[in-house]
Formats: structure tokens, C-alpha cells, sequence
């Protein structure tokens, strides 16, 4: 099977293929853009290299080493850095990890970001411990939650997320949903030979839930480097087997129009699904995403190991001027494309969730 097949991509805006950008000058105010013209207003913002799983594609079993709690960024940290990013045009951001809300204080962050006022804040959670904080979190100030979800079949579920129990993640979704943190949206990472056997049982809770199920393709960035081309379910193949039993048709997405998942809905009305096709259609020449990771550094893909720290800045007595330059700094460095098709491409030394999925 040829599935990493790279396509040239289809949300392509000017000057942004090759890898020679125009030469121009960095600029100093104004949004926050790179050298091929993407405008970054989208933050994925790290609470923690932690987490309570161990999922298969993300994390080896055994043997992580974590940041050290006195290098994670501090709340005061994590919000004067949200307040940074808003100030150079930030519109959303997702909180994510390792897992969000094994941090302590998860609630209060949650808070302080709310208050700065982003369009959209959202939070992507394995769901264990979503039950008991949905109401919380959603009094703090939280818009939406993603829940990841690879089966529906408990043991399976247990298998890939090792350490995951799926009744709790299943219940917890209905409490974010109670607490006013819906539509939950479900990701799914597929596998082949592991889950893809699944996608019509997602596609089916989609329709019976209204939960929207977004089929990601395994990315390289797990830690145990077991990824190979032929584990990857492209979404073509998901599109083609629901389309097969409901149709499908396209639908824009109206907050984010760079968002990483083309959404289809239902031509009978009955929900959506959606496919994240990072590695078989890349969206690299629409991508609007910048990470910060749990221990401070501005990441400009989830590809590069190319990362600018925040925290010599940050505990050296820097300004907001200053840190707002290295935010310009990392996203002016940013690359075409993720070179994931490139010969030499090599899996970037952080694994997912060192950097933040
Ligand atoms: N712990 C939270 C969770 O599992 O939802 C948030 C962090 S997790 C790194 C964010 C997202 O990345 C999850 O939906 C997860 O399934 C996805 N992910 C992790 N490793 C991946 C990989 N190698 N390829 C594709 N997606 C991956
Ligand atoms: Fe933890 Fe999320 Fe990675 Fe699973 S995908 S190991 S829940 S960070």
C-alpha cells in the first residue's frame, strides 16, 4: 500500500512552495507573519510534558523523562506569554500537553487565559479526569474541549491508550457536554491493522451523538519510533468507506478557515466527520499554527526541530517587547513545508507530546 504519497498542496497561497522564500525584511509590528506571507493566529499552548496514559502512538510504555516542574512555565508564565501572543494577534489558542489536566491548577490557568480575551479557547484532553473538571473548567472559561478517542471497544482501548479506561472517557464527554463544553469533538488516530477496521462505528457515533469525529493520520512523532509508512490510514480511504455508506459533502469552517481538518457533513443532515491529512495532503502552505511547549520554547512546526526559548527572557528580566520578538523571530524562520516527502526527512527530536499535539 502507498499511502505517503505527498501531494502538492491544495490550499496552496502564493510563495509558499519551494524552499527558497523572498527575501524581505522581518517585520516589527503588524501580525505575525513569515517570509511566504501565512499569518499565524493560532496557538497551541503546552500545560505539561505529562501525562496519566501511555498511548501507543504518542509515548513509549515505559522510561520518559519529564521537565522538571521548576523549568515547566509557571502560571504566571504561561498567562503573560498568552497575553504576548494576543497583543500580536493571536485569535485562538488550544491547551494541550502531554495531558492538560494532570497539571495542578489546571482550573485557575484555564481562567486567567479566558481573560485575555482570545476568540476561541479550547482544550484537547485524553478525558480521564475530564468528568470531574468539565464544570469547572467550563465556569473558568473554556469554550470547547477535542477528546481523544482511538475505539470504541474497551479492550482495544486499553490497548492503544494503555492505562485508558473507555466508559470514563465515554461519560465524561456527556458531562462536557451537560457542563456546556460542546459539540465534543473526537479525535481519532487510526492505525492500520490496529483500529482502522473502526472508522464506520466513528462514523456512526457521529451521526447518533452529533459529536463531530475528526480520523487523524498517524504522524512520525511517537516515542517509541515504531511509525512507518504503512501504519498511516490515509484519509482519502476514510472519506471513500463513509462516503460509501452516507454521503458527504464539504463544509467550510467559518472560525478557522486553515483549520488542519477538512470537515464533511452528512448529506442527510444526521452530524459531521471530518480528516486530518498531515501526512498524505499536507496543509502546510494555508498553516496559521505556532506552538509554545510546557518548558517555554516557540515552536513554528510540529516538524522542525527548530525552537526559540522563551525562557531566558522570561526569567532574565525581559520585556513583553522582547518576548514578542522572539515569537516574530520563530514564525519569520518557519519553513515551506514539514519535509516529511523530503529523502533526508528525519523525525523531529521531541516526540508529540513533548511539543503539544
Ligand atoms: N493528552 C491529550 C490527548 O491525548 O488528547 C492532548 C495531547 S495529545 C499529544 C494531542 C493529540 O495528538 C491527540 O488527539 C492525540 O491523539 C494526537 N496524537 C498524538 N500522537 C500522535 C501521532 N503520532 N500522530 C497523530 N496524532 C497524534
Ligand atoms: Fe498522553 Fe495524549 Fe500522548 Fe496519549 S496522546 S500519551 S493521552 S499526551
Amino acid at each position: 500500500m502507498t499511502v505517503v504519497r505527498v501531494e502538492t498542496p491544495t490550499r496552496r497561497r502564493p510563495g509558499a512552495s519551494g524552499s527558497s522564500p523572498p527575501a524581505a525584511p522581518m517585520p516589527t509590528d503588524g501580525p505575525l507573519v513569515d517570509r511566504f506571507g501565512r499569518v499565524h493566529d493560532d496557538l497551541r499552548l503546552s500545560f505539561t510534558d505529562r501525562c496519566n496514559l501511555r498511548c501507543v502512538y504518542c509515548m513509549p510504555e515505559t522510561g520518559m523523562t519529564f521537565t522538571p516542574g521548576a523549568e515547566l512555565l509557571s502560571a504566571d508564565e504561561l498567562e503573560r506569554i498568552g497575553r504576548v501572543a494576543r497583543s500580536l494577534g493571536v485569535r485562538t489558542v488550544r491547551l494541550t500537553g502531554g495531558e492538560p489536566l494532570v497539571r495542578r491548577g489546571v482550573v485557575e490557568l484555564v481562567g486567567r487565559l479566558a481573560g485575555l480575551g482570545f476568540e476561541d479557547l479550547a482544550l484537547t484532553t485524553n478525558g480521564m479526569h475530564l468528568g470531574r473538571l468539565a464544570g469547572p473548567l467550563a465556569a473558568a472559561g473554556l469554550q470547547r474541549v477535542n477528546v481523544s478517542c482511538d475505539s470504541l471497544q474497551p479492550e482495544r482501548f486499553a490497548a492503544i491508550r494503555r492505562r485508558g479506561h473507555l466508559p470514563t472517557v465515554l461519560r465524561a464527554m456527556d458531562e462536557a457536554e451537560t457542563a456546556g463544553l460542546g459539540p465534543v469533538k473526537v479525535n481519532v488516530v487510526l492505525i492500520g491493522g490496529v483500529n482502522d477496521d473502526e472508522v464506520l462505528d466513528f462514523a456512526e457515533l457521529a451521526r447518533r451523538t452529533g459529536r463531530p469525529v475528526r480520523f487523524i493520520e498517524f504522524m512520525p512523532l511517537d516515542g517509541d519510533r515504531a511509525w512507518r509508512p504503512d501504519l498511516v490510514v490515509p484519509g482519502d480511504r476514510v472519506l471513500e468507506e463513509i462516503g460509501a455508506r452516507h454521503p458527504l459533502e464539504p463544509v467550510a469552517d467559518e472560525l478557522d478557515g486553515h483549520a488542519p481538518a477538512e470537515r464533511f457533513r452528512f448529506g442527510d443532515g444526521q452530524g459531521e466527520i471530518g480528516v486530518v491529512r498531515s501526512v498524505t495532503r499536507p496543509f502546510c502552505a494555508d498553516c496559521n499554527r505556532l506552538r509554545v511547549t510546557a518548558d517555554g520554547a516557540v515552536r513554528n512546526c510540529l516538524f522542525s526541530d527548530d525552537e526559540l526559548s522563551l525562557m531566558p527572557l522570561l526569567r532574565g528580566g525581559g520585556d513583553d517587547r522582547q518576548l514578542a520578538g522572539v515569537f516574530r523571530r520563530a514564525v519569520w524562520g518557519k519553513r515551506a513545508g514539514h519535509g516529511m516527502d523530503d529523502p533526508g526527512f528525519v523525525a523531529p527530536a521531541r516526540s508529540m507530546s513533548m511539543i503539544g499535539g
